[in-house]
């Protein structure tokens, strides 16, 4: 296995690295679940997801991955019939549409091409045609983690707001809570979600979303509530409720540990962060460009997204040995391409617990796997990514 003995590095999307900290955390003994400390947690872990999302909203915890958190905003605030406006930026909207439109909802997509952003024309453009209001909510993705766009998510709310529609603008904010801003309330969010295992760094295998006003609206007349997922009875005083069941006790443990982290660094310092390694990544793909093979999915760089970079191979060229070499002799696992993307592109995330010797170690890894592969790439990318953190940082 040649270099590959040491720390291994996981720079697939999600789920992300975890702290050595909140691995710690969780490393405890059960706890009773009644009250006590585990309640004490619940309670603090629900005062502080309002804080991450920016919001005044409430927030609920689901026993679930993203796919979960799909379902827990759509059977609250639909009823079966209702239409829905899925915008397609990559995979992943679009499959929160899938998961609708099995539960009984009527879904549009507005078409993407999986490489550049939603465009808020197109969506005001839209609603300006439904005079009659039958669109009840619009789903957008922040970041879709397949083809690494970045949405507009306040432009989208400002061209709703221009065509005077009532829709509820629903967001996904899985690959991008707490690795670039987001401000639910300033902008007009009304369902926001996320998953644990991405930039909240926890174990995959819980569900958080974060509720205002105009959705509890909804959520009172939507006939697709079902006892887990309902809100209502998630408010209900006792811990059980809470959960609809028995407490995710050590998924809680590392959560409160890792919110702890977040809020000790701050979310802007976060922010910086990532936007700082997106730009070392794209700086070297920038350089690996230059030989023809790889390129940007996302050629307008204001669309490309700071927790993932997709990087796509030229037509007919498959990904997978590079991934395998990379893995197997360099001790990096870098994403695969799905969906439209599955055998066309591979994807480097920098999202979470990330750093500088992180991101240039999986960078370097690319690097050496190329050049063993013999795979054409403009020479230097390593060093373009060193030169622009060097100077991003400069005192
Ligand atoms: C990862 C991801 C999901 C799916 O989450 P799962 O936990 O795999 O169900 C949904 N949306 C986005 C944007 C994601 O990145």
């Amino acid at each position: 296995m040649t270099i590959r003995n040491g720390r291994e590095i996981l720079a697939i999307p999600g789920p992300t690295t975890i702290p050595d900290q909140v691995l710690q955390a969780m490393h405890r003994p059960a706890i009773e679940i009644y009250g006590g400390e585990l309640r004490q947690i619940t309670d603090s872990v629900l005062a502080d997801l309002p804080k991450i999302f920016r919001s005044k909203g409430r927030p609920y915890i689901y026993i679930a991955n993203g796919h979960g958190g799909w379902e827990a905003a759509i059977s609250n605030v639909l009823s079966r019939g209702d239409k829905v406006l899925v915008l397609e930026s990559g995979r992943f909207a679009v499959g929160w549409g899938e998961a609708g439109k099995s539960m009984g909802i009527d879904v549009e997509v507005l078409p993407g091409d999986w490489q550049s952003a939603v465009d808020p024309a197109k969506v005001e453009a839209r609603l300006r045609a439904d005079a009659k209001g039958e669109i009840k909510a619009v789903l957008v993705v922040q970041i879709d983690t397949a083809s690494s766009c970045v949405n507009d998510i306040p432009a989208i709310r400002v061209a709703m707001d221009a065509a005077g529609h009532g829709a509820l603008l629903m967001v996904d904010a899985i690959a991008s809570l707490a690795t670039m801003p987001f401000e639910m309330d300033a902008w007009g969010i009304d369902v926001a979600l996320t998953g644990s295992q991405k930039g909240l760094m926890t174990p995959p295998g819980l569900a958080l979303l974060c509720v205002n006003g105009k959705a509890f609206d909804a959520h009172e007349k939507a006939d697709l509530s079902t006892a887990y997922w309902d809100w209502t009875r998630r408010d209900g005083n006792e811990h059980y409720q809470k959960y609809a069941g028995t407490p995710p006790s050590h998924m809680l443990f590392g959560l409160r540990k890792s919110l702890d982290m977040i809020l000790e660094e701050g979310l802007e310092n976060i922010f910086r962060r990532h936007a700082l390694l997106a730009g070392a990544v794209q700086a070297a793909v920038g350089r690996w460009r230059e030989g023809g093979v790889f390129d940007f999915n996302v050629p307008e760089p204001a669309a490309r997204s700071v927790s993932v970079t997709t990087v796509r191979m030229k037509d007919g060229i498959d990904p997978a040995p590079l991934l395998k070499f990379c893995q197997e002799h360099c001790g990096v696992t870098v994403g695969i391409g799905i969906g439209n993307l599955a055998g066309k592109a591979f994807r480097i995330a920098h999202m979470g617990h990330i750093n500088a010797p992180m991101t240039m170690g999986t960078l370097g890894a690319l690097e050496i796997t190329m050049r063993a592969l013999a795979l054409p790439h403009g020479a230097g990318g390593v060093q373009a990514a060193a030169e622009y953190l060097g100077n991003a940082l400069k005192v």
